[in-house]
């Protein structure tokens, strides 16, 4: 490697995996260059959650970083880590300051069939991580009265509209996004589906909103027709825009193979059912992509705590680490096409596929077993799972 990762280690059974991980599956095989940054909750509280901003600007220097799940603290871990503050989610931190979209794709094995039967190839979806109802300002109204939505100019001038006329109680909300967000969602749309070469679908409800939703429908087609469409068109791949109602039709009856854009909430919804028709969390990859190149890969799951707390009783646990493995290799991926250094680029694709050959050759966790079709598969506890794939990549390799 010539230019280091930026390495965000995090919390509880996720931080064991990370460690087994690079000891087992990376150490001994690759030349491992990373700028270390301990996002783990003990390290976020001591400098004041500075740590966390620090990772998120390096990602911005290098371009590339890979993140261990972490703890979002909530009361509870105020006492258990003597928290001076309840700090706030370092996905969220880190997205705000990468402005970034959220792409999540499942990772498809032999022997763990989606529930829908034509889906035989993987299902993107990118979800817009700002705004709407997550940023929304809600009124419960008592009685009688008039609710307005009113905006103010600089220069005092005003608009209102009115929302509605009450005679009873009832309850209001006001969501807002903005042009400079949506476009950078759009611009991270195209550009992850030129990455990809997959096709890109987009839906609201425009029909409907026809000024809040229209506007997203707009911007993608005006950034589209002048930033993309000579790309996509050379690469034969496709960008179309339909309504929401008609999207999840097409989806349920589509074989996969492309990337859907959802606005904040449909992408919340969505990605959930998407990923459980699919198998679960623990087999999704997982990376946010900023609108100047910047990708920063992930698992999709938690910190696994009710494994962690058992795995510090001293007992054993059986633990997924393909998601966390599929975040470095995602890396290692991106690093060896940024840099040209093409054994990286094959060493990730290797250890993926070593990976998935380890799984259907019917060595996985006790998750896995559940929702595999395999007859008698070995279930390994954590670290000898990690082995397995070790001994598939030495074969391989
Ligand atoms: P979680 O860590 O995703 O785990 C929920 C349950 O899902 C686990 O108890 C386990 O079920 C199963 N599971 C998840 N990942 C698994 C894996 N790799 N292998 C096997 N089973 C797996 O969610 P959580 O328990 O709600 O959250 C724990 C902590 O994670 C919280 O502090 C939260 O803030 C944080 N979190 C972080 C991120 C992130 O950093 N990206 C995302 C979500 C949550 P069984 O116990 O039934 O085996
Ligand atoms: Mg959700």
């Amino acid at each position: 490697m010539t230019t280091p990762l930026v390495e965000m280690d995090g919390d509880e059974m996720t931080r064991i995996l990370w460690q087994m991980i690079k000891e087992e599956l990376l150490l001994p095989f690759i030349d491992l260059k990373t700028e270390y940054y301990d996002l783990g909750l003990a390290y976020r509280n001591e400098t004041n959650d500075q740590v966390t901003v620090e990772s998120a600007n390096a990602a911005k220097k290098y371009g590339v970083a890979v993140k261990c799940a972490t703890i979002t603290p909530n009361a509870a871990r105020m006492s258990e880590y003597d928290l001076k503050e309840m700090w706030k989610s370092p996905n969220g931190t880190i997205r705000a300051i990468l402005d970034g979209t959220v792409f999540r794709a499942p990772i498809l094995i032999k022997g763990i069939v989606p529930y829908v039967g034509n889906w035989n190839k993987p299902i993107t979806i990118a979800r817009h991580a700002y705004g709407d109802v997550y940023k929304n300002v809600e009124i419960k109204v008592p009685g009688k009265g008039k609710a307005e939505l009113v905006f103010t100019a600089e220069d005092g001038a005003e608009v209102r509209e009115l929302i509605h006329q009450f005679d009873g109680a009832g309850i209001i909300q006001g969501i807002h996004n903005t042009e400079k967000s949506i476009a950078s969602f759009a611009r991270a749309c195209f550009g992850y589906a030129i990455d990809t070469r997959q096709d890109l679908w987009f839906a609201t409800k425009d029909t409907i909103s026809k000024k809040y939703d229209h506007t997203f429908k707009d911007i993608f087609q005006e950034i589209y027709d002048e930033e993309y469409k000579e790309q996509f068109e050379k690469l034969g791949i496709e960008y179309f825009y339909t309504l929401i109602d008609d999207a999840v039709a097409r989806v349920i009856r589509s074989e996969g193979g492309f990337i859907w854009a959802c606005k904040n909430y449909d992408g919340d919804v969505m990605s959930d059912m998407v990923a459980t028709a699919y198998g679960d969390l623990s087999m999704m990859t997982s990376v946010l992509v900023s609108p100047d190149g910047v990708y920063e890969y992930e698992a999709a799951h938690g910190t696994v705590q009710r494994h962690y707390y058992k795995h510090l009783k001293g007992e054993e646990t059986s633990t997924n680490s393909i998601a966390t493995i599929f975040a470095w290799t995602g890396a290692l991926r991106k690093r060896g096409e940024m840099d040209g250094i093409a054994k990286l680029t094959e060493f990730a694709g290797k250890l993926e596929q070593a990976c998935i050959k380890t799984v259907e050759g019917g060595k996985m966790t006790k998750s896995l077993s559940l929702i595999s079709t395999c007859e008698n598969p070995t279930i390994l506890n954590s670290l000898d799972f990690i082995k397995a794939i070790r001994e598939t990549l030495e074969q391989i390799l």
